[in-house]
């Protein structure tokens, strides 16, 4: 099948272009076969490009993913995937050929820079029908991770986020524009922080209070506020050093970053000393935080079908909407990467392959 992969880890220039890459069928009953409409770039795509994850990642990939001497390559990138069921196992019951679906694609899986996808039933979930497949490759991989972070890490849901003072840190980018709205949506109160130029679409998917941390010091900024009582930290770095004293101690509030340096570490230390040091490292953060009265998580992607279900009904309802800043076609899937790969997201960056 027509795909774009990868033979090593590197810059831009080791995407290939290939017509014949290996098509994937069903092999597990549970297992889905998507023909890929539309997909979107993610920062993992550009970091796995360049390795990240490598050693991670292969032990969790799936045994007929792998080349013929054990070796992952070719990887195809790309997580989000919005398209059309061609088969399915004998065991699925929650889709059929010919549904429209949506789904992010596990990083440990290959990805949606193909004509085909092969997922677990439970990563699938119907497209919204509002939307094309164009603006519906935008949302899941980044909807996947905010809902990670928010619902399971975070604690919130539709009926407990109602006047919460939620403060999301880098809102511009992906994961920011969608949880902007996913917590506006859910009755929160929204402090966002991005540039200045970001300002007018932050404030126009339902931020209340916008923070412009290039014009001045945020820090300094944000604790003229009243205290928050959920943050999300899309931005990582020494951000962590002050905000947690934004929060409001001793009242269950919770800081959340999504930079965390678990696949780092198992990068450069291996497996076990990786884990080790990340397992070390949270734990350390978590107890310190938790004896000034706050928690410290990290927010972590996970594939989830059913949240999908329901973000559909949110979309739907015309509650989320799609934020695509960029679309590019098939073939030109490296000026994508280069896209992505510059920074400053406003949004995503979609690839079209019909
Ligand atoms: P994007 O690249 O789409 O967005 C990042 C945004 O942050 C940009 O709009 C950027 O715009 C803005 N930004 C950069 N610096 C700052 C700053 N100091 N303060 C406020 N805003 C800033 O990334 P995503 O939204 O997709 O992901 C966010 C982060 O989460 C990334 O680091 C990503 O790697 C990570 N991530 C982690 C996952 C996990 O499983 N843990 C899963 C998914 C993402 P500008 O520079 O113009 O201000």
């Amino acid at each position: 099948m027509p795909a774009w992969v990868i033979d090593e880890y590197g810059r831009n220039d080791v995407l290939r272009f290939t017509d014949s890459a290996l098509t994937p069928s069903v092999n597990f009953s549970s297992e889905v076969v998507i023909k890929v409409h539309a997909t979107s770039l993610n920062p993992i795509d550009i970091s796995m490009r360049g390795g990240y994850g490598s050693s991670v990642l292969k032990l969790r990939r799936e045994p007929l993913s792998l080349g013929q001497r054990g070796s992952e390559f070719p990887v195809i990138l790309g997580r989000d995937v919005s398209g059309v069921v061609v088969d399915c196992g004998s065991g699925v019951s929650l889709v059929n050929p010919g549904d429209e679906v949506w789904a992010a694609v596990p990083p440990w899986k290959q990805g949606s820079l193909a004509e085909f996808v092969i997922l677990n039933e439970n990563e699938v979930s119907v497209k919204p029908r509002s939307l094309s497949h164009a603006q519906a490759a935008s949302i899941p991989y980044v909807a996947s991770t905010a809902w990670s972070a928010l619902v399971h890490a975070g604690g919130l849901n539709p009926d407990n986020t109602a006047n919460k003072r939620v403060l999301i840190i880098g809102a511009s980018g992906g994961v920011g524009t969608f949880s902007v709205q996913l917590l506006k949506a859910w009755g929160a109160h929204v402090t966002a922080t991005c540039s200045t130029d970001a300002e007018t679409l932050v404030r126009s998917l339902g931020a209340d209070d916008v923070v412009d941390y290039r014009t001045g010091d945020s820090e300094r900024q944000l604790q003229s506020r009243e205290k928050f009582d959920v943050i999300l930290d899309n931005v990582g770095g020494d951000t962590e050093k002050w905000a947690l004293g934004l929060l409001r101690p001793w009242t269950g509030a919770k800081f959340i970053t999504l930079v965390t340096p678990f696949i780092m570490n198992t990068d450069t230390l291996g497996l076990v000393d990786g884990l080790l040091l990340s397992g070390m490292t949270l734990h350390t953060k978590a107890i310190t935080n938790v004896c000034r009265g706050v928690f410290y998580r990290w927010g972590i992607y996970a594939p989830d079908g059913s949240a999908l279900d329901q973000i559909r009904e949110l979309v739907d309802s015309g509650k989320i909407l799609p934020v695509v800043e960029s679309q590019f076609p098939f073939s030109e899937v490296p000026e994508a990467f280069l896209k992505v790969e510059g920074g400053h997201a406003r949004g995503k960056t979609v690839i079209t392959l019909i």
